[in-house]
């Protein structure tokens, strides 16, 4: 199974990202636990992300896809993957698409998780307080839906054209939602 997951900060892409990958025993690539990792190792590649994430701002297209090509490299993902937070920007989702296309491996679908600003600020405070995430303050959250709406929704048009979106009402127990997704990706492979 190959997938991308869309949506917003909060919309619950992480808890959801770890449960496909494990039912389809493959890959979980979430870029943002990636560098994460890099800025508390300090890693050049942190040094390089950390201001952008602090401020809310996307890393630059070169850096995220650079890495994510090499992640995607890796033999967890021979089975497939499951892309949490990767593409967020259209020229991320072409490069993602050449990539997969030499490989002759196509994605499967691309997950549209939907959920209400009111529930995301409800879910990203509660987050900020509890995981004490330097860019889940009030004032960085709002800038990253800025950020979602302006360089990531286009995607959902990408995906629509390209027949592969599948869109994922992500309001619920986190068991239903992924009930829902699994749902609709077999109906998916069914087609
Ligand atoms: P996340 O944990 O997915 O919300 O990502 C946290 C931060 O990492 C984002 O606000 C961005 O600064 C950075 N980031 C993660 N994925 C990407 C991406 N695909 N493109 C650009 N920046 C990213």
């Amino acid at each position: 199974m190959r997938v991308v997951l869309i949506g917003p900060p909060g919309a619950g892409k992480g808890t959801q990202a770890v449960r496909i990958a494990e039912h389809f025993s493959c890959g979980d690539v979430a870029t943002g636990d990636i560098f994460r990792s890099n800025v508390a190792e300090g890693t050049a590649l942190g040094r390089v992300a950390q201001a952008y994430m602090d401020r809310g701002d996307l890393v630059p297209d070169e850096v995220v896809i650079a890495m994510v090509m090499d992640r995607l490299a890796e033999r967890d993902c021979d089975a497939g993957f499951v892309l949490d937070g990767f593409p967020r920007t259209v020229a991320q989702a072409e490069a993602l698409d050449r990539r997969l296309a030499g490989l002759e491996t196509p994605l499967d679908a691309a997950l549209n998780f939907e959920v209400t600003e009111e529930e995301l600020f409800r879910r990203l405070a509660g987050r900020s307080a509890a995981l004490h995430r330097s860019d889940d303050t009030e004032q960085t959250i709002r800038h990253r839906l800025e950020v979602f709406a302006e360089k990531t929704r286009p995607l959902i048009d990408y995906y629509r054209h390209r027949g592969l979106l599948i869109p994922v009402d992500a309001i619920g127990p986190v068991e239903e939602v992924t009930v829902r997704i699994l749902d609709a990706l077999a109906a998916k492979k069914a087609t």
